[in-house]
């Protein structure tokens, strides 16, 4: 096929959309499975996965969910910030450390690569952060050049003071949100950031040593095609290390609401499809790679690792794990979190034990994502299965739109498959889905909270 049926099948045949489409990348999401953890369960639970983490490296991600105010593409539905909770909050998390590390989990582990995420973690003070980086260390040796992001908003960063106290705290790269300069786009989102801070940001953060990436949005209310180009060209001027780029999931009430005021608002199928493919156009050329185009560990190590099924252990509220063999998610809510720490329990509250199957699905849909692709010696190292006899219809489908194929003993997604990742990554957990039940859907990740913390 020529790259202009290629596009024509994927948009007419395969393509999301705004709709149809849920974040689902980078990981499996079959929260169908979930099984409830009673607290008396939880030390069994603790020794079984103490027993299947084999692995000698390990990615933490610990979880800061509170915000200055909430934007209306936010999927992640974060506190609002209150420094009496958030003190509250950050003595649970150390506590959670603590308890942890009792159940042996860390012993003879590095960290490979350490990730705030929210909400927004510089919503807690340097001290704060620092604070966290101590116990941590305290408790798991860290890997030679470990790395250290922080997501941050963009307003709390306005002091280049800020950020050399991160670079000394050990932090060594930064994530801030931006998804467009569009002002009156931002508006609609309830969201500022200009064009000169996140320019004056990056450049301090590259004063002092410090990776910076820039999050960015396609599919935004009210979003035009020319918007999304004058996005680019800034972003060619700004230059940070590493880009981002992800389509608008719509679950927050916020932008619902908006869309039912104001239908118009919404970015029409056709015009996103061009949106997503002239970005990805964009980050190809410049040398930025994201979900289905890692090649090395530079530019993202955290996700590089990820995809590569290290380990994830999670702390804070609402946070997922993931392991080989297991999924499982800490209570949502912060109050019951807090509660079961001050008890001396680990707030767990469901799990999934991965099928066989499962952990195949979930080997395939990581490893699509990094431009090697599957290596079929690996996967049949691993499962004693040959890939293309478990996944033959799958990848058919995909090979027939144009987005997969199988080169020296791999099978990887084609330039276009990647650019589409979001796609065939909805598209690989709704054949997981369905394998089960016609009645199953996606869930966004969001599941299980998606309302306002705000309100
Ligand atoms: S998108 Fe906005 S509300 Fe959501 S976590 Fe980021 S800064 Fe907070």
């Amino acid at each position: 096929m020529g790259k202009a049926e290629i596009l024509s099948t994927i948009r007419e045949t395969f393509f999301y959309g705004a709709t149809d489409y849920t974040k689902n990348q980078p990981d499996l999401f079959v929260p169908h499975k979930f099984k409830m953890l009673a607290p008396s369960q939880v030390d069994d639970f603790m020794n079984n996965l103490n027993e299947g983490l084999t692995e000698k490296e390990i990615l933490i991600y610990i979880h800061l969910p509170f915000c200055f105010s909430e934007c209306s593409f936010c999927n992640s539905f974060p506190y609002r910030a209150n420094h009496e909770v958030q003190k509250k909050y950050l003595a649970s998390l150390l506590k959670e450390l603590d308890i942890f590390t009792g159940y042996g989990v860390f012993k003879g582990k590095k960290a490979k690569g350490i990730y705030f995420g929210g909400g927004t973690p510089t919503s807690f003070s340097n001290g704060d952060l620092d604070r966290i980086l101590t116990k941590i260390s305290s408790v798991i040796s860290l890997s030679s050049g470990c790395s250290i992001t922080s997501e941050a908003h963009p307003l709390t960063l306005s002091d280049p003071e800020r950020i050399v106290q991160m670079r000394d705290i050990g932090i060594n790269r930064l994530s801030i949100g931006c998804q467009t300069f569009d002002k009156d786009l931002l508006k609609l989102c309830n969201r500022r950031n200009t064009k000169s801070q996140i320019a004056k940001i990056v450049n301090s953060a590259h004063d002092v040593g410090l990776s910076i990436n820039i999050d960015m949005m396609t599919g935004l209310p009210g979003q035009s095609l020319g918007s999304v180009d004058r996005d680019l060209e800034i972003l060619s001027k700004i230059k940070p290390d590493t880009v981002e780029y992800i389509r608008h999931e719509i679950v927050n009430p916020k932008v619902v609401k908006l869309y039912k005021e104001n239908p118009h608002l919404m970015v029409d199928k056709d015009t996103l499809f061009e949106m997503v493919y002239r970005t990805q156009e964009w980050m190809t050329a410049h040398g930025y790679q994201q979900n289905g185009s890692f090649v090395d560990s530079r530019q993202w190590a955290y996700r590089y690792h990820w995809l590569h099924e290290m380990p994830i252990i999670a702390f804070g509220s609402r946070t997922r794990s993931y392991t080989k063999f297991t999924c499982y998610d800490k209570h949502e809510d912060i109050s019951t979190y807090s509660s079961f720490l001050d008890k001396g329990i680990l707030p767990i509250g469901r799990f999934i034990s991965l099928s066989k199957k499962d952990q195949m699905y979930r080997s395939t849909l990581l490893r699509l994502q990094l431009k090697k692709g599957i290596d079929k010696k690996w996967f049949q190292e691993k499962f004693s299965l040959n890939p293309s006899d478990v996944f033959g219809s799958l990848f058919s489908k995909l090979t027939d739109l144009g987005c997969l194929e199988e080169e020296n003993g791999a099978i990887r997604l084609t330039k276009h498959g990647a650019y589409f990742v979001e796609d065939v990554c909805d598209c690989i957990i709704d054949t997981a889905l369905k394998e089960e039940s016609e009645s199953l859907v996606r869930s966004p990740h969001s599941e299980g909270t998606t309302s306002s913390m705000f309100d």
